[in-house]
């Protein structure tokens, strides 16, 4: 019996993969060291966890509103007037299963087959794959100098007729950059001139460092959200530490939010109630919470980027936000030990026991993506073990865990 073609060519998630391999191996006792992961090590701040078990021990779970509770969309209004600026009413809000699945509901909302939707390397896994799921076309802007800044020419350049969107994720996963204002403004102008949608990931918009501020797109319209081409996404994943709660959300038209409605009242009928107690306790509690996480991630920066520095050839732009950073291995993609990205990634998780994910992946080969979202030891041994691994000037003996192995392939 033959499956669904379309279906059967999405690849899994990499580093979904990548996650389930680490546990595999943890579980057989192996000291893995998980630098792949794209989750803070907090625990789930105690307003959410209180919101709701108090939904829990009302007995009270059954379907809500598919397009979420009316308590927690009136804390994502109040969050959006805070953190935007932004007047948005509870009809432009729709709730769903994380952050991804408000990204999968949009593009299934906005195109047609053979739409594109233009995409800036390096960009986050599940863009590609997902574009591609709903038949759409993504179209790539990789920075043609190197670097993991398109310039405004370069998007400008590849808007055709069938452009329907266009994805902005700043803070950026994997890079870590921050896109400037200038770009951003820019960006704003030429999707409201031409009337493509700017799909805005927000996901990490406060995890910067340094005083620099993830400037959002809204601030350059004069539109409101009824008549503005921007579409924000944002989610208590990754700002609150909370991945497994799975609640995430989008600010749109309501025209948009009410096919977007329409559908997953057809595949999910609505996020847990449960969980989006938990979301709106994250939102309404103290937001000290994230300001700490921020400060946390940014010391992991620090270290990380101080431990890099001591690598031979290894070049690494320093990350402005988020929790991850993109060095550049090239030089160790060229020998017998890997040919590329994905090799190196393997050969790190075997002889090392490190998860690192392949820039391949993110649209940059040569570099892997390393995330500093753990601990700060974990982070030093695991660069330490890369380290003996790849560098020839490391030295050629290392602990890891109780074994004591000597690296005879250099
Ligand atoms: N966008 C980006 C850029 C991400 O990195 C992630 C998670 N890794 C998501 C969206 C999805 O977030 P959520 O867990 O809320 O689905």
């Amino acid at each position: 019996m033959s499956l669904s073609q379309a279906a059967s060519s999405i690849p899994a998630s990499p580093t979904l993969a990548l996650n389930e391999e680490a546990r595999l191996l943890r579980e057989k006792g192996e000291p893995v060291i998980h630098l792949g992961i794209g989750e803070p090590k907090n625990k789930t701040p105690i307003m959410a966890i209180l919101s709701s078990v108090a939904k829990l021990a009302g007995g009270d779970v059954k379907y809500v509103p598919t397009d979420g509770t009316p308590s927690l969309k009136k804390a994502i209004v109040h969050y959006s007037e805070e953190n935007y600026d932004r007047v948005v009413a509870p009809q432009n809000i729709i709730v769903s299963d994380g952050a991804k699945q408000s990204l999968f509901n949009i593009l299934f909302t906005l195109c047609n087959p053979q739409d594109e939707v233009i995409i800036i390397a390096p960009y986050w896994v599940s863009y590609p794959e997902m574009i591609r799921m709903i038949g759409a076309i993504p179209v790539i802007v990789t920075p043609e100098d190197g670097s993991f800044l398109p310039s405004f020419d370069e998007i400008e350049r590849v808007v055709g007729s069938y452009t329907k969107a266009i994805i902005v994720n700043s803070p950026n996963n994997p890079s870590g950059m921050v896109y400037p204002e200038d770009l951003i403004s820019k960006i704003v102008d030429l999707c409201e001139s031409k009337g493509i949608y700017m799909i805005c990931d927000d996901i990490y918009h406060k995890l910067v460092f340094d005083g620099i501020v993830a400037v959002p797109a809204c601030k350059y319209t004069q539109k409101d959200v009824e008549n503005s081409k921007i579409i924000l996404v944002n989610g208590v994943a990754k700002l609150y530490g909370m991945t497994g709660f799975r609640v995430g959300w989008a600010i749109a038209p309501r025209k948009l939010v009410t096919i977007m409605t329409n559908v997953q009242s057809q595949t999910t009928t609505c996020v847990s109630p449960v969980m989006q107690a938990a979301a709106e306790g994250a939102l309404t509690g103290m937001q000290s919470i994230v300001e700490s996480l921020r400060l946390s991630i940014q010391n992991n920066r620090d270290v990380l980027m101080q431990e890099l520095h001591s690598f031979t050839d290894v070049h690494c732009v320093k990350p402005q936000g988020t929790f991850y950073a993109l060095p550049d291995f090239t030089a160790y993609c060229r020998n017998s030990i890997a040919k590329n990205s994905v090799e190196l990634c393997q050969f790190l998780l075997k002889k090392a026991l490190v998860v690192t994910v392949p820039g391949k992946e993110f649209g940059m080969e040569g570099h892997l993506r390393v995330s500093y979202a753990g601990t700060v030891k974990e982070l030093i041994e695991g660069i330490e073990r890369i380290k003996w691994a790849l560098d020839p000037n490391a030295p050629s003996e290392i602990y890891i865990g109780d074994r004591k192995l000597v690296r005879d392939w250099l």
